[in-house]
């Protein structure tokens, strides 16, 4: 799972960085409202934090453009004014969420996480696959009841096939999906770190469907 935070305050931006980063999630960042334009239309995001006073264009602007160009990807306004009339604003230019600053951090964790699962149509908090459930609020995935330990760039492929489970998905979009600007995108390191998840589980849900990618299902019997 990855998240563009566009916001402009240096230290706010990297202390959300930081939050999502030891979250689990990958991360990017957008210092004014000409890169987060630029970076929401590029990279397919899980979701967006978007700053509504950015400067250069602000945020309800980029918001604007983004849906215009068929942008769908889950926003959540970080806005200093309480008033309703700003939210109101907010979700007519096609915002999903938003928090209040001064908030705290784990609640835009806790609202990206909900946002993240409802937009790919998982009613539950919970994501079962037999004996395999992710705890989407927390972050937590348990196998028969035992906790099982991921590296960050394990629980984002594993979160996002179980996200996006019974659907073929390819080896490319998975990189987009984990990894952040800076990295490196190896496709084979996807299929070494799919070869890890699968060993940490007590059954195979990760299957591969050759020239294609791999899809997360029930084992076969
Ligand atoms: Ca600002």
């Amino acid at each position: 799972m990855r998240i563009l935070v566009c916001e402009d305050q240096p230290d706010l931006r990297r202390a959300l960085c930081r939050t999502l980063e030891v979250s689990g999630f990958a991360v990017d960042q957008a210092e004014d409202g000409m890169e987060a334009l630029k970076y929401g239309l590029a990279e397919p995001y899980d979701a967006i934090v978007l700053d509504l006073g950015l400067p250069q264009i602000d945020g309800m602007s980029v918001l604007h453009r983004w849906r215009d160009e068929g942008c769908e990807t889950p926003v959540l306004i970080l806005t200093a004014r309480s008033r309703w009339s700003d939210k109101l604003a907010g979700f007519n230019a096609g915002a999903d969420d938003y928090v209040v600053k001064p908030f705290e951090m784990d609640e835009v964790v806790l609202r990206l996480r909900a946002l993240i699962r409802r937009s790919a149509g998982q009613a539950s908090a919970v994501l079962t696959c037999g004996p395999v459930q992710l705890y989407t609020s927390e972050g937590r995935i348990v196998d028969n009841g035992m906790p099982v330990d991921l590296t960050p760039q394990e629980f984002r492929i594993f979160a996002y096939l179980m996200h996006h489970a019974n659907r073929v998905i390819s080896r490319q979009t998975l990189a987009a999906h984990v990894y952040d600007r800076y990295s490196d995108r190896e496709s084979n390191v996807i299929d070494v770190l799919i070869s890890r998840i699968r060993r940490k589980l007590s059954i195979n849900i990760i299957h591969t469907i050759r020239g294609q990618g791999y899809r997360l299902g029930p084992p076969r019997a």
